[in-house]
C-alpha cells in the first residue's frame, strides 16, 4: 500500500532509526510466520515499550495503515502476515519480566517474553507457569495469549486462556487501555480480558500481561505406554481418564513413533507400536498413589503391550522433546503439510484416529496424527508434496473431509492454533450466520476502520455486521 509521506519521519522519531524497518529485503523477514504464507508488510516497527507502541498504532491508524502484531513469527496459521501490508509491530524488545508475586502467583510480563523464559524464572520462586505449547522455547507470551495457546499439560492445568488476569492494551484508535483484574476473582462489568484472548491481534495489540502462576510440582512420574494398535492406544483414553488426573496424555499413531523412534530411549517404540506417553505429577506422595492406581490399572487392560518409566528427569525430558521434535520429523514424509490441531470430546478420539487413518488410505497420501488426546485434541498431519498435482488435491480434499467429519462428532476445527488465514474459509461450518454476525459486531465496536490484522480470522473482510 502507498504509505503517507512524513509517517515514517513520525515513527523513526518514536522507535529510533534502528527499530524502524523499511529495507525490502528485511521486511521480507516479518512477512511470514511457520505456516506456508508470505506477505511482507509496507514498514515494521521494533517499539522498546508500552508507550513506543502505543505512538506508533496511533499514528498508523490515523494514517489508515493496518496494523499486525508479531511476537516470535511461529503461529501455523499465519495469523502475523501482514496479507493487506501496512505496519508489522514486532514485539521481540517488549521482553522483559517486570515481576513475579510470589505471595499472590503472579507474573508481570512484557509481551515479547519466550514462554519458556517465564517458566524458568517462576521455577526460582517454587512457582509453575503450566501452560507449554511445543514451541515454548521459542513462542511469545503475547503471541500465546493471542492464539489461545496450549499444550500436553492442558489436560490436567488448562490453556493459555485459563491464565490471564489481566492485559494492558493499545486500541485500534491508538488509546491505551487495561481490561481484567490481578485479582483471583473479578465480575465487574464484560470479561473484555477473556475476550481478548484467543483474538489473534484483529482487536487489541497487547502491551503487558498479568498471569497466575501455581505452587510448581515436587515430584513427576513419567511413562510410556505401548499398544500392537492405534486404536488400542486411542480406547485407553478416556479410561485413563477416569482413574486418574494426568498431567499429559498424549498419544503417537504407529507413522508418529516410527518417524521419532530413535530419540524414544526405552526400547518400547518397536514393532509397529502406537503410543500414550503417560506424565503424572504432584508430591512425591500424590504421584505414588497415582503410580500405583494406574498400575493397578493398566495391569487388566488387554490393550497394553509395554510400559516403561523414565528413570531420570533427564530420560523424561527425553521423552518430551522426542515427542515436541513430531512436528518438524513430519517432514520426513513429504515436503509439505496441512497441519491441523482438531478438538473431538474424548470419548470421540478412537472414532477421530480411525476416520484419520481411513482418509489417508482412501486418498493414498500419507495422514497421520498425534497429540493432546487427554484433551480431545489431536494434531492431523496431511503430507503432500505440493508440486505434485493429484497431492494438492487429495490434500485439501482430506482437510475438508476433516473439518466435516470433526463438526459432526461435535468438535471444533482448532483447539490451539487458531484461525488465523489458513482456516478462515471454514469457519462458517463451525459457526452459524447468526454467531458470526455477532462476531463481526465485536470486530466493529473494537477496530471501526478494519485496520488491526485485516483479513484474519473472518473469512469476508471487512467482516459482514
Ligand atoms: C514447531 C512448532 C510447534 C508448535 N506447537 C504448538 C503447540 O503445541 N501448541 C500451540 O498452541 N501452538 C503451537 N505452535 C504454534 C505457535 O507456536 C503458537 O501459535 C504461538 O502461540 C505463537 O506465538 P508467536 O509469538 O510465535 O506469535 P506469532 O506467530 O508472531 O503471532 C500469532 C498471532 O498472535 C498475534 N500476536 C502476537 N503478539 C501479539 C500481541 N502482543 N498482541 C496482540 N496480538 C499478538 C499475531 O498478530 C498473530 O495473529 C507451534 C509452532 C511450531 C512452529
Amino acid at each position: 500500500m502507498k504509505i503517507p509521506r512524513g509517517l515514517q519521519r513520525e515513527l523513526k522519531a518514536i522507535v529510533g532509526r534502528d527499530n524502524l524497518v523499511i529495507d525490502r529485503d528485511l521486511l521480507a523477514l516479518y512477512g511470514s510466520d511457520a505456516s506456508t504464507r508470505n506477505s511482507a508488510p509496507d514498514l515494521a516497527v521494533i517499539p522498546a515499550n508500552g508507550d513506543e507502541a502505543e505512538q506508533a498504532v496511533r499514528i498508523a491508524v490515523k494514517n489508515g495503515v493496518p496494523v499486525v502484531p508479531r511476537g516470535a513469527g511461529s503461529g501455523v496459521c499465519g495469523g502475523c502476515v501482514p496479507i493487506r501490508g501496512g505496519m508489522v509491530v514486532s514485539l521481540a524488545r517488549m521482553n522483559r519480566i517486570i515481576a513475579i508475586d510470589p505471595e499472590n502467583h503472579l507474573a508481570r510480563v512484557s509481551p515479547g517474553v519466550i514462554n519458556n523464559e517465564l517458566k524458568l524464572a517462576a521455577a526460582e520462586h517454587g512457582l509453575f507457569y503450566p501452560p507449554d505449547p511445543a514451541s515454548l522455547k521459542f513462542c511469545t507470551l503475547g503471541g500465546n495469549v493471542a492464539t489461545g495457546a496450549g499444550g500436553p499439560s492442558a489436560v490436567k492445568y488448562g490453556v493459555t486462556r485459563d491464565y490471564v488476569r489481566a492485559l494492558d492494551c493499545v486500541l485500534a484508535d491508538g488509546s491505551r487501555v487495561g481490561f481484567g483484574t490481578a485479582c483471583a476473582k473479578g465480575v465487574a462489568g464484560y470479561d473484555i480480558c477473556r475476550l481478548l484472548v484467543g483474538s489473534e491481534g484483529t482487536l487489541a495489540l497487547f502491551t503487558e500481561i498479568t498471569l497466575a502462576l501455581v505452587p510448581r510440582p515436587t515430584a513427576e512420574a513419567v511413562f510410556l505406554l505401548s499398544t500392537n494398535s492405534a486404536r488400542g492406544a486411542a480406547d485407553l483414553v478416556a479410561p485413563i481418564l477416569r482413574v486418574t488426573t494426568p498431567r499429559a496424555l498424549e498419544f503417537m499413531d504407529q507413522t508418529a513413533v516410527e518417524l521419532v523412534k530413535d530419540r524414544l530411549p526405552l526400547g518400547l517404540a518397536d514393532q509397529g507400536a502406537a503410543l500414550l506417553l503417560i506424565e503424572l505429577d504432584g508430591d512425591s506422595e500424590t504421584v505414588a498413589i497415582q503410580k500405583r492406581i494406574l498400575n493397578d490399572f493398566l495391569r487388566h487392560r488387554p490393550e497394553v503391550k509395554g510400559l516403561s518409566e523414565a528413570a531420570t528427569p533427564e530420560e523424561a525430558e527425553e521423552l518430551r522433546a522426542a515427542r515436541r521434535s513430531l512436528s518438524a520429523a513430519s517432514f520426513k514424509l513429504n515436503p509439505d503439510k496441512i497441519n491441523e490441531d482438531v478438538v473431538v470430546p474424548r470419548t470421540k478420539i478412537p472414532e477421530l484416529v480411525d476416520f484419520v487413518h481411513h482418509t489417508g488410505r482412501e486418498l493414498a497420501i500419507p495422514v497421520f496424527t498425534f497429540g493432546h488426546a487427554g484433551d480431545g485434541n489431536l494434531h492431523v498431519n496431511i503430507m503432500i508434496d505440493k508440486k505434485n498435482p493429484r497431492q494438492r488435491e487429495a490434500g485439501a480434499e482430506a482437510r475438508k473431509k476433516l473439518f466435516r467429519r470433526v463438526i459432526a462428532m461435535g468438535g471444533t476445527i482448532t483447539g490451539e492454533h487458531g484461525v488465523g488465514l489458513s482456516k478462515r474459509k471454514f469457519l462458517p461450518e463451525e459457526i452459524p450466520p447468526t454467531g458470526l454476525g455477532v462476531m463481526a459486531g465485536i470486530k466493529k465496536a473494537f477496530d471501526p476502520g478494519n485496520l488491526m490484522n485485516p483479513g484474519k480470522i473472518f473469512p469476508d473482510s471487512p467482516p459482514a455486521v
